[in-house]
């Protein structure tokens, strides 16, 4: 565990370093980074960082940040992933520099590259086995042993190549490797692999290839073909840098991008592996990529977050050289933060208990008005029907309760919110002694006002009318792991960590009527209880569905009041 540096939105190492090159002239001054995600998955709250980090600096700069797909492994990629990362990407607020860009639009460069560093004598078909390949490569303590094909004549790598190309040789036959070092103590310098033999089609190019560039190979060259300046990525591929470097110095190229590595975002209760997410999706865990309670981009978009509040959220973690694991109510008070700012107010009853007002006329309804924020009038203000039967909570009465208890009591007087004090009188039971109502008194002089009496109620609940208002589905999501770091082990500790309690769904909850015509994705702080969104999908005018954001306070962990 680390402490991040200081913010994004103020200084980070890597906007210092960059400055420093700019002051000094390298680069010419120019700027042009990437986000170059595997179109293998949903990004998640991890991708976030990399893209505020990215899209970020070069908007300080007055740079280019490009949108790149890494689509070298054509098996575990497709048009679907690459569709929601644009579109989470769009999201967020960034604009990618030109077009959308694929590693696949350079296979025909990256073959040439590959032609040339074996006309330099720097690259070889090898026919080893994989086995003996990896055998031969050694480990950590062991230094590896030469390829018999290792120092084959460059025309005959280059016949082969051309072959592999043509589809003549079998998967795991052969692969082209660079030749740099096979006792290096860096792995990734012992021959690395730069072809592999798959036969399989690709999203883009079609059936086209039947060999397919590795990642270090590719990536760096991609870089180099598209002018990125600063290729900034996670810290695992600290120990790629050499590999990166190698090759933009054995190849000609049209530019000389250099590589920065920064700490992952990792977070608390949250498994940010796409991998693993998939497997969530794939086995029923949850309901889909985009499920709320996951922490995909798409998730915590339907979750309710703001594209605002993530990336405060980033800029609030920083960006440092080192991994750390960030609190998850870190990102959970962003938005609430935000949403406390820019939703306007609305009620609705989760658990509701039927509350008769004996002295109100049977037919009688006010509307009135309430303010739509309570400390903005940019929100438009809401009319609330009252009526004589409404809905309050249920946790929000009790038959006798000591003074901590600001609510409502048999015998006291509770302010029903933007509405009138009222005084509980008695209660009504069932056959089996449960309270299925509250009768009570209003006093018609409190709008706005305190009892003539000078008696003043302790507490202030909400409530809807039972006549006048509709109703939803809400469904009251928590954090999808109850185990702080589900992500250390295997799947199955993954499965165990999983919060049996992460949903649920409250069919007919009572909600002021004004409630039923939000839009898809409008956002709502539900007075007392907390933040809500309209369903993307579900929500409509004739079947309101809100789902729950995040509650008003940060209670995981801690037992309710
Ligand atoms: P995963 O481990 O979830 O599969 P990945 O690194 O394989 O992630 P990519 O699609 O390759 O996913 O990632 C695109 C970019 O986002 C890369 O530059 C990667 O370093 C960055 N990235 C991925 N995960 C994180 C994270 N948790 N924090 C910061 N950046 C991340
Ligand atoms: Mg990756």
């Amino acid at each position: 565990m680390s402490t991040q540096s200081a913010p994004s939105g103020g200084n980070n190492f890597l906007r210092n370093l960059i400055r420093e090159q700019i002051d000094s002239g390298e680069h010419q001054g120019e700027v042009v980074t990437r986000f170059p995600p595997e179109p293998n998955g949903y990004l998640h709250i991890g991708h976030a960082k990399s893209i505020c980090l990215n899209f970020g600096l070069a908007e300080h700069f007055g740079g280019r940040c490009r949108l790149r797909f890494d689509d070298t492994n054509p098996e575990k990629e497709n048009q679907e992933y690459i569709d929601s990362i644009q579109s989470d990407v769009t999201w967020l607020g960034f604009e990618w520099d030109g077009p959308v860009r694929y590693a696949s639009d350079y296979f025909d460069d990256l073959y040439a590259l590959a032609q040339q560093l074996i006309e330099t004598g720097l690259a070889y078909v090898d026919e080893q086995s994989s086995e003996q390949a990896r055998e031969n490569r050694g480990d950590w303590n062991t230094p590896g042993t030469d390829s018999p094909f290792r120092d084959r004549p460059p025309a005959e790598s280059l016949d082969l190549l051309a072959r592999m190309k043509a589809g003549e040789f079998d998967e795991g036959s052969c692969s082209l490797r660079a030749k740099i070092d096979m006792r290096a103590g860096n792995m990734n310098l012992r021959d690395p692999v730069m072809y592999r033999i798959r036969k399989a089609a690709h999203h883009q190019t079609g059936d086209k290839w039947c060999i397919y560039p590795s990642y270090d190979f590719a990536h760096g060259q991609s870089d180099a073909l598209e002018g990125v300046t600063h290729s900034i990525c996670t810290l695992e591929f600290e120990d790629h840098r050499p590999l990166y470097e190698w090759f933009v110095a054995n190849l000609t190229l049209p530019a000389s991008p250099r590589q920065y590595e920064f700490g992952r975002l990792n977070l608390n209760y949250t498994v940010t592996s796409k991998r693993k997410l998939k497997l969530l999706v794939d086995e029923g865990h949850v309901d889909g990529w985009d499920d709320p309670r996951m922490p995909t981009l798409a998730g915590i978009r339907r979750r309710g977050y703001t594209p605002a509040a993530i990336r405060n959220f980033c800029d609030t973690i920083g960006v440092s050289r080192s991994d750390g694991v960030i609190d998850a109510g870190l990102l959970e008070n962003a938005v609430r933060d935000d949403l406390n700012e820019h939703a306007p107010r609305a009620m609705c009853v989760l658990d509701p208990l039927k509350l008769v007002i004996t002295n109100y006329p049977e037919d009688g309804v006010e509307w009135l008005a309430a303010p739509g924020h309570p400390n903005s009038d940019a929100f438009e203000s809401r009319q609330l029907p009252f009526t004589r039967e409404l809905w309050i909570e249920a946790e929000d009465f009790r038959e006798e309760a000591n003074k901590k208890y600001k609510r409502l009591v048999l015998g006291k007087r509770v302010r029903l919110r933007n509405a009138y004090v009222i005084e509980a009188e008695d209660v009504v039971r069932d056959e089996a002694g449960e309270i299925v109502a509250v009768h009570c008194r209003y006093d018609p002089d409190t709008l706005g006002d305190n009892p003539a009496d000078g008696i003043k109620p302790k507490g202030v609940i909400h409530w809807v009318s039972a006549t006048h208002g509709r109703t939803a589905t809400v469904r009251l999501y928590d954090r999808l792991f109850a185990d702080e770091n589900p992500g250390r082990g295997d799947v199955g500790e993954m499965l165990a960590g999983l919060n049996p309690a992460s949903l649920d769904v409250r069919e007919n909850c009572p909600i002021e009527p004004g409630l039923a015509s939000a839009r898809p994705e409008d956002r709502f702080q539900f007075e007392r209880i907390g933040y809500f969104v309209a369903d993307r999908y579900d929500h409509g005018p004739n079947h309101p569905v809100f789902n729950r954001t995040v509650a008003l306070r940060d209670t995981w962990g801690k037992s309710g009041d």
